[in-house]
């Protein structure tokens, strides 16, 4: 996600006059998330970065820098309402440094909620049904562990902290904003407009394909939701531009909604003949992605297990060894077009 980068404070007017800065914040190293500072009536802002010291220092830098370069006397203190577009560590770690420096109301959809308020809950289930899959895909014992260790590694390091604000679908009340419920990259994910300006989060990114993975491991993920928010999403009128939670501007939100359906239509039909004979979720991975190393091997399997589901639920794909399936716990699945 970093290769396209921007990297430079940013200001925008909504078609009805309000002041919004793009505020990107080095999450990780290397790694940037889009804050965006909406000066309506209630000063807003929009995601929180990772809670990294370092990129707590670079949003509070960010500020200054508004000073410096925009005359905007705005510090952190003055933020009232906090928005997170969903609950991925590089959108929300921040916002226990935030509720020190501020207070602010803390919003996030009502399918993320639980990820802020009983994060480490959350994730030990959510790593639990990860284990599950990946005794399916045909990986070592030793890979699996790694991969789960991998998977947790936030797990002591989030503290968990209560949500008061709950979005849902819809107008949400004492503001501006309406919130359109785009479930697919994360089950809470939502893009928030804002008059003319569409916040896609991680939804609709200008370059890259937002990483997906099976609804067998977390509800309301899985690339079946994901593609009906992206035709949700590409519908909605009188958007002029889509800030995205990464990278650039998308200067044509229904036009990049489109090339990422495109783009996942591509990869179905890779996946479906790859299962020409019948493979397993490792084997697809390998011949999909080549060869990974590190985390890499982790989104690989999880975007490879999203399409090899939704060609599954709809019939395209069969399990090919049904007897060993019928007789054993929890076997490696071999996939097979039918
Ligand atoms: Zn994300
Ligand atoms: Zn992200």
């Amino acid at each position: 996600m970093s290769l396209e980068s921007d990297r430079t404070i940013r200001r925008y007017q909504s078609s009805t006059g309000v002041t919004v800065y793009k505020l990107p914040v080095e999450a990780f190293p290397s790694h940037f998330t889009n804050c965006y500072l909406v000066l309506d009536d209630c000063v807003t802002l929009i995601d929180a970065a990772s809670g990294w010291a370092d990129a707590n220092e670079h949003l509070r830098a960010r500020f200054d820098e508004l000073q410096a370069s925009f005359g905007e006397k705005i510090r952190l203190r003055d933020i009232k309402r906090l928005l997170i577009t969903h609950g991925h560590i590089d959108h929300f770690g921040g916002v226990n440094f935030l509720l020190k420096e501020s207070q602010a109301t803390l919003g996030i959809h009502e399918l993320d909620v639980s990820v802020l308020q009983n994060f480490k809950e959350r994730l030990i289930l959510s790593t639990k049904n990860l284990h599950l899959y990946l005794d399916r895909t045909g990986f070592s014992a030793e890979r699996v562990k790694s991969l789960l260790e991998m998977n947790k590694w936030s797990k002591d390091w989030f503290q968990a902290t209560p949500v008061n604000l709950t979005l849902r679908e819809g107008p949400l009340d004492g503001s501006s904003f309406y919130v359109h419920h785009v479930p697919g990259h994360c089950p809470g994910e939502v893009c928030l407009q804002l008059h003319d300006l569409l916040f896609t989060g991680d939804h609709v990114l200008h370059r890259t394909t937002p990483n997906q993975s099976p609804e067998f491991i977390t509800r309301y993920t899985g690339l079946g939701h994901y593609l009906d928010s992206l035709k949700k999403i590409g519908a909605v009128a009188g958007v002029r531009v889509g800030l995205g939670g990464h990278e650039r501007d998308i200067a044509d939100v229904p036009a990049r909604a489109e090339a990422i359906r495109q783009f996942h239509e591509e990869r179905l039909a890779r996946a479906l003949e790859i299962c020409r004979a019948p493979k397993s979720l490792a084997d697809v991975s390998r011949e999909l992605f080549g060869k990974q190393s590190g985390y890499h091997v982790l989104l690989a399997i999880l975007e490879t297990g999203a399409h090899v589901e939704y060609l599954y639920e709809r019939g395209h794909l069969v399990v090919a060894n049904m007897d060993k399936v019928e007789q054993e716990y929890n076997p490696v699945l071999l996939y097979q077009a039918r």
